[in-house]
């Protein structure tokens, strides 16, 4: 089956279709499409959800795929000790309003030292973090699923590992001993907030 994904970051597509396999996963930029919805939902199930309505009102306005399903995800990393922050901002944690996105390196380092400077927080904050993800199964403009994930770990005092993007490299599993910066692709899936979503995602697309 053709799903449309409601994302330009190829990292994601990419995880998506080795969750997914066996269906064709497309992206707006496959089509030209622009893609760019203002998440404006205080929750990361409502940006999904946004994101998916929006991709399929544009999918359907350029022609192409009118019957596809549509897949939107909202992630992010929430620290309990900064009360879920960066939490639904977390691609945009530490960027200027309107200016230029921070590198994913320099965003990581940020935000260990943010809660290695709250001084409220004393000298060994407490490190439990996790990865959330809101997926959204859309079949119709009021028909859709909403499934949501976790991957529960710690916060480095230094980044580690080099597969994967964004926080990975921060996120460490003590049942495994690595971040997910050092999980292969296949162990990531397995486990992770989106590969747990997505899972659940197939099982709804198996049933129609
Ligand atoms: P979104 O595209 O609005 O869902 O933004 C999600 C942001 O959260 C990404 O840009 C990453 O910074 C972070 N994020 C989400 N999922 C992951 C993951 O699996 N690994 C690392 N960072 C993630």
């Amino acid at each position: 089956m053709t799903i449309w994904f409601a994302t330009g970051n190829s990292h994601k597509r990419a995880e998506l279709s080795g969750i997914l396999p066996g269906h064709i996963i497309k992206i707006p930029a496959d089509k030209g499409i622009p893609f760019d919805p203002d998440e404006t939902g205080a929750t990361f199930g409502e940006n999904a959800l946004i994101k998916a309505r929006e991709l399929r009102r544009l999918v359907l306005a350029s022609g192409c795929g009118s019957q596809d399903p549509v897949i939107a995800d909202d992630s992010g990393l929430c620290v309990d000790a900064l009360d879920g922050r960066p939490g639904i901002y977390s691609a945009r944690y530490g960027s200027i309003e309107g200016g230029k996105k921070l590198s994913d390196r320099d965003r990581n380092a940020l935000l260990l030292q943010e809660l290695q400077s709250r001084s409220e927080l004393g000298d060994n904050p407490r490190r439990q973090a996790r990865f959330v993800c809101a997926m959204v199964l859309l079949f119709s403009e009021d028909r859709f699923y909403l499934v949501q994930e976790t991957l529960e770990g710690e916060l480095v005092r230094e980044e580690r590992g080099t597969g994967g993007f964004g926080y990975d490299p921060i996120l460490y599993l003590p049942q495994l001993g690595r971040t997910v910066a050092e999980l292969t692709a296949e162990e990531k899936n397995q486990i992770s907030h989106r590969g747990k979503a997505g899972k659940a995602i197939a099982k709804l697309l198996a049933d129609g």
